[in-house]
This record gives structure tokens, sequence and C-alpha cells, in this order.
């Protein structure tokens, strides 16, 4: 059986930037290199959120690839086309970060499926992935790359539930709601406020409750992951009474909570993501994980929404989950530093 050096386990962005990262670090690792993934459509970016307008701007992310000396040249071509202050739609930057990786692509090996089982054996990582049609498949990797992504949280309440993804997309939406039903919605950091506009726009009442000491927490007032762009701004237009038809509910009042949801016609959750990996590491549940390493178990290393690296701000824990920020993880953690010179 081939020993393939690396294998990827996931083709989001984690990865795209960790195959920048190898074909800067160590181009002779590509062609042996497999990445495995269902789909190969960009990961969540593309297939999940693609309508929703960026976080970060457009010179945050040339930035990220000018880090990458594989990617450099690309960002420095995009930076001349594109609005350097202004965001831009998630499944542009998803393709964009493919685009920025295909020649390199172009030289990794390439499987359909999905993992799930990793299991270290002496000096090799053997990988069990199911095809669609249900066959079941080994190959060994010295090292693997595990970016599977993460799915959202919710909670369970018995009202229907409109999925995260339907409440990001407009379009979707209209097909769930119907004007004048009533919708709470639990989470207002960035992507909950983009929910609320949608709703209000297919013509909702909207009872949002959040947990922090305000409803919204600005980055321009120094708040670490604090709402910017688009969701800043409609944060801005509901405190100044532009959208109507939402009430602001504090998860501490247990008691409106409790009214807002048996009024309710529907319930939507924003309170983040957790661990979507069904995937046995060494016959466990791939829990343990140490970000400063991103080591997951012996040559088994995660990167992404599902394995980010993490701030500390005043006390508390946050987890950085974006682009710029899986680049620093990825550069940080340097994994390839010894299989380069083998
Ligand atoms: C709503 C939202 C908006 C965001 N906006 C921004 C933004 O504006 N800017 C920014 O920088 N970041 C943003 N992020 C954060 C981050 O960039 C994205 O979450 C990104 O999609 C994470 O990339 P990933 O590779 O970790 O996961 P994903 O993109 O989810 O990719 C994981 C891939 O792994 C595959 N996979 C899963 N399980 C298996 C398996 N067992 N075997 C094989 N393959 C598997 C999946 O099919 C998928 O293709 C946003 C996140 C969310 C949720």
């Amino acid at each position: 059986m081939m020993v393939y050096k690396v294998a990827c386990v996931g083709f989001g962005s984690a990865n795209m930037l960790f195959i920048a990262y190898m074909a800067s670090v160590a181009p002779s690792l590509l062609q042996q290199t497999v990445i495995i993934d269902p789909y190969f459509d960009n990961g969540a970016l593309q297939r999940s959120w693609p309508r929703v307008r960026s976080n970060t701007t457009w010179e945050q992310f040339i930035n990220s690839l000018r880090r990458f000396k594989a990617t450099a040249a690309y960002a420095e071509q995009i930076a001349e086309t594109h609005p350097q202050d202004e965001p831009t739609y998630l499944h542009v930057l998803a393709k964009s970060l493919r685009e920025a990786i295909s020649p390199y692509l172009r030289k990794i090996h390439t499987i359909k499926g999905h993992v799930c089982q990793l299991n270290n054996e002496e000096v090799v990582v053997s990988i069990k992935y199911k095809k669609s049609n249900g066959t079941e498949h080994i190959i060994q990797a010295e090292k693997v790359i595990f970016s599977p992504g993460s799915i959202p949280k919710t909670m369970s309440h018995s009202l229907p539930t409109i999925p995260f993804h339907v409440a990001l997309d407009s379009r979707q939406l209209g097909d769930y709601v119907s004007p004048g039903e009533r919708v709470v919605l639990f989470g207002l950091a960035h992507s909950g406020v983009l929910i609320i506009k949608n709703l209000v726009e297919s013509q909702c009442f909207v009872s949002a409750v959040y947990n922090t000491e305000k409803p919204f927490l600005y980055a321009r007032d120094g708040e670490y992951d604090g709402i910017k762009q688009d969701a800043a701004q409609i944060a801005d237009d509901i405190t100044a009474g532009k959208l109507e038809n939402i009430e602001l509910i504090s998860w501490s009042s247990g008691e409106d909570v409790q009214d807002a949801l048996l009024r309710a016609d529907w319930v939507v959750y924003s309170i983040g993501f957790e661990n979507n990996t069904p995937v046995l590491i060494n016959n466990q549940s791939a829990r343990n994980y140490e970000p400063e390493k991103a080591l997951i178990a012996p040559n088994i290393y995660g990167f992404g929404i599902a394995y980010p690296s993490f701030s500390e701000v005043n006390g508390r824990k946050f987890w950085d989950v974006s682009i710029p920020s899986f680049t620093d993880h990825i550069l940080n953690t340097n994994i390839l530093s010894t299989v380069s010179s083998e």
C-alpha cells in the first residue's frame, strides 16, 4: 500500500490554506499528498452560507494570501482589482482561495469520500473512508491534517427550527416563514444580527435573545470578536429604531424568554458551532486537542473552525475562527518544518 506523506481530511478554507502553506515550505510533498472530501466544493463558505457577506475585508483576505510564498503573486494580482476596505460574498472568498491554490491542487491526489476512522499505527496513520456507494477503503499517511469543519449548535425547544443556513439566506428563508409569523432568535453575534435583518425583511416579528451584558458588542468599541461590517450597521439601525418588529430580550430575563417562546411559530439558533466529527481517532471520539501544536493525536493535526487556536482577553477565552486566524495558526505551528527536511 502506498504511504502518503500527508493526508488532508476536508477541503474547506482551512485545508486550502494548509495547501498554500505546503506549496510554500515543502513543495516536493505535493505529489505525495492526498485530500479526502465528499464534495470538493470549497467547504462551508461555498456550500452553507454563500450569500452572506464576509466580516473580513478584501484586504484582510489578500494579506492572508500574501503570507504564503506560493500564493503571494496571486494576492498581488487580485489586490489590483478589488476594493481593499470592502467585504465580499463568502462564496467569492471560497472561490478565490481555491483559485489561489489551483496550480498546486493539480499535483495532489484527491479522493471523494468520507473519512470515518483514523488510527495511529507504528509510524503511519491509517485512514478509513467510505465512498458514496458505501464501499470502505483504507489508505495510510505519515501525517494527517484533520479539518472537517463544524455544525451550528442548537437547543431543544419544541418549536419548529429554521436551520441556521436557511436563516442566513433571505431567499430560502422566504420558503420557511410567512409574513406576520413570530420567530425567537437565540444569539446576537455577527450571524445572529444578519439573521434579524433577513427575518424582518420576510415580515416576521423577531424576539432576539442575547446572553451578553448588552445586546450588541461592537469591534469598534474594542470588543474582541465584536460585530463589524454589515452586522454593525444593522445593529445601529435597530438601536436607532430604523428596523421594526424586533424585541431584544436578555437571556437572564427567564420569564420574558419563556413568554416569547410561548408566542412563537419558529425558533432559530445562532449560538456558535460544535465539532461534527463522528470520526473515531484511535477508537475514541476526537476530543483531545492541543491548540498550540494543533495536535489531536500523534501525527494527527487539526485546523479550521473545528480545531482553532484561541486568544485570551481579560481572562476570557475566544476561539479564533477566520481565514486570517487559520493562517496564523498554520504558520505558527509550522508542522511541516520537520517533514520538509526529510
Ligand atoms: C456564518 C459564517 C460566516 C463566516 N464568515 C467568515 C468571514 O467573513 N471571513 C472569514 O475569514 N471567516 C468566516 N467564517 C469562519 C470560517 O472561515 C469558516 O467557518 C470556514 O468555512 C471554516 O473552514 P474549515 O475548513 O474549517 O471548515 P469547512 O469550510 O466546513 O470545510 C470542512 C470540509 O471538510 C469536509 N468534511 C467533513 N467531515 C469530513 C470527513 N469525515 N471526511 C472527509 N471530509 C470531511 C466537509 O465536507 C467540508 O468540505 C465564517 C463562519 C461562519 C459559520
